[in-house]
């Protein structure tokens, strides 16, 4: 955690009213409402706020829930796993390893080869296109 942390201030400045409410504050966009769960380009997600790479678009499936959804992370110590007993139920959230932001959760419905669906908001990822994605060794390009 050697990033410099934004203040509040700076992290209301930087995101929408949205992507700071789902990151800061554990929320949910609607389904269907964010803009990734349609999303068919090839890249790199990564964080809103920090912008560490956190999925490869080469794990993306249609889960049908209207939030983007993957199999896997990019690297299993990119996306911390924590267990979230809100709203009556334990789920696992997963956040940023790397800022701590809340990004969604993850559930064990998933596709093959994991069986892992990582269940996330379109408001606290952001896609660069220019990533590459299919090579492993250009990931840092
Ligand atoms: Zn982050």
């Amino acid at each position: 955690m050697s990033e410099p942390t934004l203040t509040d201030a700076e992290l209301r400045q930087k995101l929408t009213a949205e992507q700071y409410h789902v990151t800061q504050e554990a929320g949910t966009e609607r389904a269907f409402s964010g803009v990734y769960w349609d999303e068919h380009d090839d890249g790199v997600y990564r964080c809103i706020v920090c912008e560490a790479p956190l999925f490869s678009s080469t794990t993306k499936f249609e889960s049908g829930t209207g939030w983007p959804s993957f199999y896997e992370a990019m690297d299993p110590d990119a996306v911390e796993l924590v267990s979230d007993r809100s709203l009556f139920m334990t789920r696992t959230e997963a956040r940023c390893a790397r800022c701590g932001a809340h990004l969604g959760h993850l559930f064990d419905d998933g596709p093959a080869p994991t069986g892992q669906r990582f269940c996330m908001n379109s408001a606290s990822l952001h896609l660069d296109r220019d990533a590459a994605v299919e090579d492993d060794e250009a990931q840092e390009a």
